[in-house]
């Protein structure tokens, strides 16, 4: 009798103990079952895993925005859908720094890099512009001097001519030509010093223009390996994933080109990890892709959640 009290003591005790002893995974086991069979019921808890400091979030920040995240479909729920735990969550969300990352900073600095360059051309063709009145002016300023210089010149050669027929210009007749010869000098020295000031306007204005070509030849190119490096990557990609394998259950981030984006992607996975599927609003943020233009979930967003945690 007392032998069998031992042995039933001796199996309780090693059952207690086994339990005990995997009673982490135990309770996982347990929870992954509630949320399978009544979701919204218990939170899902996470934990943070893979995190790649490459994206210039800190820790503390990437949590805070996941937290921002949970209250999108907490707020509609009107309870606690996820919590954050130090380790062993049910969920684990991974930061993952990768080519999709890369691929976006590239974009982006060229993006910048472009409207820098776009900005001085603009300044530039301004410049060119007003140079290029500016010589216009001048070279008509130029013309109009040449054409009167021509004009006294023949007129004093006419009169000269006419002197000398006559045999030689009397004192009076003399002094005024003599005027009109110096007049004429000064008009010479004022066309020469027109001459070379437009030819400096005439070879600023070249090599602006030049620099001009230039820019746009780099602008052209900077677009070029912009359309290139977005077309490479393709217009789908995933900045995201939930994945329930054998492994858990977890989330990935992988790509985000601003904090809306982010944001976005975050409501989504949590949504899918809470057993979520896609809904067909484009501006969804349970929508296929992330094409939506801020962080506030939809009426069908809303109708999803619904269904899933059953929320009449
Ligand atoms: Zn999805």
């Amino acid at each position: 009798m007392k032998l069998w009290y031992f042995f039933k003591l001796f199996v309780f005790l090693l059952i207690a103990g086994l339990t005990y002893q995997h009673r982490d995974e135990i309770m996982l086991r347990v929870r992954t079952a509630v949320h399978a069979y009544f979701p919204c019921t218990i939170p899902v808890t996470y934990s943070l895993g893979q995190f790649d400091t490459q994206f210039g979030l800190s820790r503390a920040d990437f949590l805070m925005r996941i937290a921002t995240a949970e209250n999108a479909w907490e707020d509609v729920a009107g309870k606690e859908l996820f919590k954050y735990v130090e380790s062993g969550g049910d969920m684990t969300v991974n930061l993952i720094y990768d080519a999709r990352q890369q691929t976006t900073e590239k974009l982006q600095e060229i993006g910048d890099t472009i409207s820098d360059k776009k900005s001085t051309y603009e300044k530039l063709w301004a410049e060119y512009e007003r140079l290029s009145a500016e010589l216009v002016k001048e070279k008509t300023a130029y013309e109009r001097e040449v054409a009167q210089l021509k004009n006294l010149q023949s007129a004093y050669q006419r009169e000269v001519a006419r002197a000398n027929k006559r045999g030689g210009a009397e004192e009076a007749e003399y002094d005024r030509l003599e005027t009109q010869r110096l007049e004429i000098n000064k008009r010479v020295a004022e066309v020469n010093g027109s001459l070379s000031r437009l030819n400096k306007t005439i070879s600023a204005t070249n090599t602006l223009g030049a620099q001009v070509n230039a820019l746009v030849q780099e602008l052209k190119l900077n677009v070029d390996i912009y359309n290139t490096t977005g077309r490479t990557r393709g217009e789908e990609f995933s900045e995201g994933e939930y994945i329930y394998d054998s492994e858990g259950k977890r989330i990935n981030i992988y790509e985000f080109s601003d904090t809306t984006k982010l944001a976005r992607v975050l409501i989504h996975e949590l949504g899918h990890g809470i057993q979520m599927e896609h809904v067909e609003d484009s501006d969804a943020i349970m929508y296929r892709l992330n094409a939506g233009k801020n962080d506030t979930i939809t009426e069908a967003d809303q109708a999803e959640l619904r269904r899933v945690c059953r929320i009449k």
